[in-house]
């Protein structure tokens, strides 16, 4: 991908349609609100928690050590991790050429995950491909660091947040009904503990932009969400 051509400003060119960055803890809505707007306005749909996801399956399957950071950084060398987005739906991922899309949201690569990505040079090496893949545009990425890091020019930064026991309630309703499907109490905890992680990493620590807008969504509904959204990503459309 280019960047595009039309104007520059100081820090490099600018983008004819914006970037909008969407960052929060586990469950807190940001996959669901993220195809959302991509549907509404028209904009790719980037997750990069699945990039991690799928560097941390290849480390399980590669009998990793997840603590090893030299380890991950080789691992990187030989990864080939592909995000298609969907309509409406979250990526399609494919990791070295298979998809992966539904492996790498099992219990053990979500807790994987969150150990792969306390390294900082895994860390860069996502990013790095974060930012070609968002740098046209017209995208919503969402993460734990988009505003921060990866894009801390994005046009619009949502920090999307709620109360513990509502992420852990909707993390559990997302998975209830599998024959493997763990207690309400036994989600709660994974999401809590997933979140310490991301919150207290040395690197890039999740955390909201000074200049992100805050939505947190306890009381609100999906509906009332999206709304709220919209309206902030329309002010941000070039007229
Ligand atoms: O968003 P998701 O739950 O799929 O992310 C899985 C894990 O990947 C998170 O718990 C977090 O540790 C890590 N992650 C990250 N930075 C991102 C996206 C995800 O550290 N931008």
């Amino acid at each position: 991908m280019t960047a595009s051509s039309q104007g520059t400003v100081a820090g490099g060119p600018r983008r004819q349609r914006p970037v909008i960055a969407i960052d929060g803890p586990a469950g807190a809505g940001k996959s669901t609100l993220a195809a959302h707007l991509a549907r509404r306005f028209g904009f790719l749909n980037l997750e990069t928690g699945a990039m991690y996801r799928a560097l941390a399956l290849k480390a399980l399957n590669t009998h990793s050590p997840l603590d090893d950071e030299g380890v991950l950084v080789r691992l990187t060398e030989t990864t080939q991790i592909v995000l298609e987005p969907r309509p409406n739906d979250t990526n399609r991922v494919l990791l070295d050429g298979d998809d992966v899309t539904r492996r790498i949201r099992e219990r053990d690569v979500s807790e994987a995950a969150s150990q792969v990505s306390v390294h900082p040079r895994v860390r860069a090496w996502m990013v790095e491909r974060q930012r070609a893949l968002g740098q046209q545009g017209g995208v919503v990425m969402e993460g734990r660091d988009i505003g921060t890091k990866v894009f801390p020019d994005a046009e619009l930064k949502i920090f999307l947040d709620a109360q513990d026991e509502i992420r852990g309630q909707r993390r559990y309703l997302q998975n209830a009904g599998s024959s493997d499907a763990p207690t309400p109490e036994a989600v709660l905890a994974a999401v809590r503990d997933r979140d310490a992680r991301d919150r207290n990493r040395a690197a890039s620590p999740l955390q909201p932009a000074p200049d992100a807008i805050h939505l947190d969504t306890t009381g609100l509904t999906l509906e009332q969400v999206c709304a709220l959204a919209e309206e902030m990503v329309a002010a941000k459309m070039p007229s």
